[in-house]
């Protein structure tokens, strides 16, 4: 089954001409949402994409630019649309992301305090154990070196498409994509300076360009544009375009 891809941002955590870096997943009839950050809800707006598509949701982790959108996604979807997603998410990062980024906002409701149940069918993963979500959509979360001791994951979809959320130049992950046999590597990279926690273009250059050719690249700063003809094999993702993986078949 083929994979598409809307990329509504393709932003670094700080960027402003690009919004954070979330992507719309649709494979077969099911559309998957991996991560809803601050400006989300204004660029689903901007692509007049309805938030009652989303059949799941899947958190790679809890920084601002991944999460950040989410009282609006739930408030929405809940009163708006009557739409209760599923929430794909690593176990250990349930109980954060409901106590230190949601509760606040969302624990008062009309009907009594609220708990993440009521807006989502909360689905916890545990890392390096896949499970099939819907027919022919299988997720497994791989860990990332993003912040240390913080969760973070990348996730890969049916053995064929990994996504790296956010992480430090790690060969070994982009290693373990490919032994489960992902071909797209959708990964995240750092323009410019040393990287502390993110992975840099510098380090990325460094891959095998057999490998660089599998790697589409996202996550990035404001000046991209001045970084396009400096990627090697490897190809810059456009912020609102639609991929198709395998990119032979039609983009809708
Ligand atoms: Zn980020
Ligand atoms: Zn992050």
């Amino acid at each position: 089954m083929s994979i598409t891809i809307r990329m509504i941002g393709t932003g670094s955590a700080f960027a402003k001409n690009y919004f954070n870096n979330n992507a719309l997943v649709t494979c077969g009839d099911y559309t998957l949402m991996i991560d809803f950050g601050i400006t989300a809800p204004l660029a689903m707006h901007r692509l007049n994409v309805p938030l009652d598509v989303i059949d799941g949701v899947l958190v790679t982790h809890l920084h601002a630019d991944h999460i950040g959108g989410f009282e609006e996604l739930m408030l929405r979807l809940k009163f708006d649309y009557n739409k209760k997603p599923a929430l794909f998410i690593e176990e250990r990062l349930v109980a954060p992301l409901w106590n230190y980024s949601l509760r606040g906002g969302l624990e008062f409701g009309a009907g009594g305090r609220q708990t993440l149940d009521d807006f989502f069918r909360v689905v916890p993963f545990r890392a390096g154990v896949p499970q099939t979500v819907a027919p022919g959509v299988r997720l497994e979360l791989l860990p990332t070196r993003h912040f240390p001791d913080m969760p973070s994951f990348a996730v890969v979809i049916n053995d064929n498409l990994f996504y790296s959320g956010d992480t430090v130049f790690d060969p070994k992950l982009i290693q373990a994509a490919q032994d489960r046999g992902c071909e797209y590597l959708l990964h995240e990279c750092q323009l410019e300076g040393q990287g502390l926690f993110h992975a840099t273009l510098d380090e990325l250059l460094t891959l095998p360009e057999t490998v660089q050719r599998k790697i589409w690249l996202m996550h990035y700063g404001d000046n991209m544009e001045q970084f396009a003809d400096k990627a090697g094999a490897m190809t810059f993702m456009r912020q609102h375009e639609t991929y198709a993986f395998p990119p032979s078949v039609e983009a809708k």
